[in-house]
């Protein structure tokens, strides 16, 4: 059957379904311009209701079933992860599940509480962002009063509790913290984390993202390898989304992810799971498939089954492709709701 190890699920362009982003919450205690703006995410936002989101027991039900179809990484993430009550029961499920790969991308405020208990849960590997050391710079990224200090002690709380080797993921706007590119490179240099340079996205329909604003990665790499020369890293595996390279003088690693300027599509292996059950098979979409709905209605496995197999099986999708074309516009979920 298609569920068996290293079996796969092949789309429309030949993708497998490899990788599930399981959003736990739409919620988040940052409103980071590119992702939550504050206008949009505001008092009056309406979040999802409590019985919106799925069960600990629909999380890893659905789980197992993507699982059983070749998914082998499961990242947990939203909103911000932290956030759900009960994330470490969440945690605990799903690493019970053979052969995956858990990790979970975090603003890593409540880490210095969690992290400890995250990993006797079973969470291996944790993403953190953080998009400048500025204290004023980050207060424009992220609009909130938290200081840097405040993430740098839940990068430190994760390293102690084991959640190793931990990716530092930046998103660099030009026009906002491209002067945090150097002391960023320099400051995790030699600390054993990966951070990554990520391209800022056109996600959802609220950020009002300019292509102007984009700092393409190979202006970053050429900023880094300027200052701290820099060799390129063969890909570990295929479908791999940062392009990495490694400090000469042996440093550790950085990676960019180039998703504006070099489109990954023609290797992306990536479902997303909404905190309410919707399925979406790239990050773009603007709809999904309600599989809380059928969970709810009594669905068995196999009808489960069937109706991920029947939507992978004819995913097209590759949007960073073709952006730009009027067949892309459309009204994108945002970001927090669908899982960054
Ligand atoms: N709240 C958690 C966090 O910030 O790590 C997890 C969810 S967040 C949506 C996941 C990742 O998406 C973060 O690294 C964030 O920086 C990134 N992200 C959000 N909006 C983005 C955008 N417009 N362009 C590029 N990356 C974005
Ligand atoms: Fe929250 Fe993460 Fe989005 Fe920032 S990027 S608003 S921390 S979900
Ligand atoms: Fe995957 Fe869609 Fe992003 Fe392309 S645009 S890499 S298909 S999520």
């Amino acid at each position: 059957m298609t569920g068996k190890l290293g079996a796969s699920l092949i789309d429309v362009r030949g993708r497998p379904l490899r990788d599930l982003r399981i959003s736990v919450t739409d919620r988040c205690n940052f409103r980071c311009r590119y992702c939550m703006p504050r206008e949009h995410f505001g008092s009056a936002y309406r979040y999802l209701d409590r019985d919106d989101l799925l069960a600990l027991g629909e999380i890893e039900r659905l789980a197992r079933l993507f699982v059983s179809l070749g998914v082998r990484k499961i990242r947990l993430t939203g909103g911000e992860p932290l956030l759900r009550r009960g994330i470490e029961e969440v945690v605990q499920a799903l690493a019970s599940i053979p052969d995956v790969d858990l990790a979970m991308t975090t603003n890593g405020v409540l880490l210095p509480a969690k992290a400890d208990r995250l990993a006797a849960a079973g969470l291996r590997r944790a993403t953190v962002s953080l998009d400048s050391l500025d204290d004023a710079v980050f207060a424009e990224v992220t609009d909130t009063a938290v200081p840097v200090a405040r993430v740098l002690a839940g990068i430190e709380a994760a390293t102690r509790a084991g959640l190793t080797p931990i990716k530092i993921n930046m998103v660099v706007k030009n026009t906002v913290n491209e002067s945090s590119v150097l002391p960023m490179a320099e400051h995790f240099r030699g600390s054993g984390h990966i951070l990554r340079f990520i391209e800022y996205m056109d996600v959802g329909a609220t950020n009002h993202w300019q292509l102007g604003e984009v700092l393409p990665s190979a202006t970053v790499v050429r900023m880094i390898d300027a200052r701290y020369p820099l060799v390129p890293i063969a890909p570990s595996h295929p479908g791999e989304v940062a392009t990495r390279y490694r400090y000469r003088d042996g440093a550790g690693e950085i990676g960019v992810i180039g998703s504006v300027t070099q489109s990954f599509c023609g290797t992306c292996s990536r479902a997303r799971l909404s905190a309410d059950g919707k399925l979406h098979t790239c990050l773009f979409a603007s709809a999904g498939t309600d599989l809380r709905g059928l969970l709810r209605a009594g669905a068995s496995d196999d009808e489960l089954l069937a109706v991920i197999r029947g939507l992978w099986t004819a995913r097209e999708d590759r949007y960073s492709e073709l952006r730009g074309r009027p067949r892309t516009a459309g009204n994108r979920v945002e970001m927090s709701y669908i899982g960054g």
